[in-house]
C-alpha cells in the first residue's frame, strides 16, 4: 500500500454514487481527488497495484 502522490494507481472498484475509488492497492480517492492520487496520470504505476493486476488473471 502506498499513498505515494506521484503513483498511478489501478482502479479495482468505483462507485458511481459516491465518486469514491478504490485500488487494487487499498488506496482510496473521493471525488474531485483523482489528480491527486493519479488514478489517470501517466505516472509510473504503483508497485503493489501492478503487482495484483498482474497476479489476477
Ligand atoms: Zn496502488
Amino acid at each position: 500500500m502506498s499513498d505515494d502522490p506521484g503513483l498511478q494507481h489501478v482502479t479495482d472498484e468505483r462507485f458511481f454514487w459516491s465518486g469514491r475509488i478504490i485500488a487494487l492497492c487499498g488506496a482510496t480517492a473521493e471525488y474531485g481527488e483523482y489528480e491527486i492520487v493519479h488514478f489517470f496520470s501517466f505516472s509510473p504505476k504503483c508497485p503493489d497495484c501492478k503487482r495484483l493486476s498482474e497476479r489476477d488473471t
